[in-house]
């Protein structure tokens, strides 16, 4: 079975299920079929990106998670793939890229976010490796990686041969805000960039797009900045995503935003490269 056709099968079969927690995917990034963890179904995220497409965004608390819920709802996807692709030569680590961590909202500040973390672990553990998905990941925005208790859920992650992707889209303060709307500074997302490369494989994440601003049209994140920023950490990250808006923006924002050319796209991947940084780049 081609993968992209097993992807639209389990989608059906996902709809008729009532999944709370679990979503197949097709992930440009991950080049295939993702299974994403939904920390966050009231779509309440502590940022509110331009770009974001989670429809009805909010800012707000985490709902509790009903773990046990979670975990069926993973056993039956994982079950369901196992099952049709048995009678193939390939396994389910062939055919799925990876679970994810991602969903309507920013996984780590979920208060059960380690808790699930460690039932996903146990899960695949009782898995033969076969029937595993290839990667456990976790897409983040990094704004929770000062807290001792994500710390340690990340160096469990590592441990599961893990790896995380971390948003970094500014190269400077007001880009920060204009395209995340945080108040965090760029200077303290990187520390905290800092520490996630120092406890798991981390590769940085970065949608670049454009954006009217005071009348004019610019293209974030700003590449002196946001290389600054990135080459001390060059060395302890595994590298670059960099990604273009492929899809209409879902926030009051969507009308200020455009997609860039796959030309600028390009020339942003030339210059990261002549600086060392590896890159892959995503339309
Ligand atoms: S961090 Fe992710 S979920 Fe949250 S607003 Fe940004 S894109 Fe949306």
């Amino acid at each position: 079975m081609e993968r992209s056709a097993l992807f639209d099968a389990l989608a059906a079969y996902a709809s008729t299920r009532h999944w709370q927690y679990i979503y197949p995917v097709w992930s440009r990034r991950a080049q295939g079929l993702s299974i994403g963890i939904n920390l966050h179904p009231n779509h309440c995220c502590n940022w509110h990106c331009v770009y974001c497409q989670v429809p009805g965004l909010q800012r707000g608390p985490s709902p509790t998670i009903d773990t046990h819920r979670l975990q069926q709802e993973l056993t039956d996807c994982l079950n369901w793939l196992t099952l049709h692709i048995h009678h193939t030569t390939l396994t389910l680590r062939d055919y799925v890229q990876d679970i994810a961590f991602a969903g309507d909202g920013e996984p780590t500040t979920s208060p059960q976010f380690a808790e699930v973390l460690d039932m996903v672990a146990h899960l695949l553990q009782q898995r033969k490796p076969d029937d595993r998905p290839a990667k456990l990941r976790l897409i983040t925005n990094g704004s929770q990686l000062q807290h001792a208790h994500i710390q340690h859920a990340l160096k469990q992650l590592h441990t599961l041969e893990g790896e995380v992707w971390f948003k970094l889209d500014a190269g400077n303060d007001d880009e920060m805000l204009a395209v995340n709307d945080t108040h965090l500074p760029l200077v303290l997302h990187i520390q905290r960039l800092n520490t996630c490369c120092t406890l798991c494989a981390t590769w940085v994440q970065t949608a670049i797009f454009s954006r009217s601003q005071h009348g004019e049209t610019v293209t974030t994140p700003t590449l002196p900045g946001y290389m600054q920023a990135l080459l001390p950490l060059k060395q302890k990250m595994s590298g670059i995503l960099l990604y273009g808006i492929a899809r209409p923006s879902q926030q009051d924002s969507r009308g200020c935003i455009q997609a860039t050319s796959e030309k600028i796209l390009e020339s942003y991947a030339a210059t990261l490269r002549t600086h060392g940084f590896r890159v892959r780049m995503f339309m």
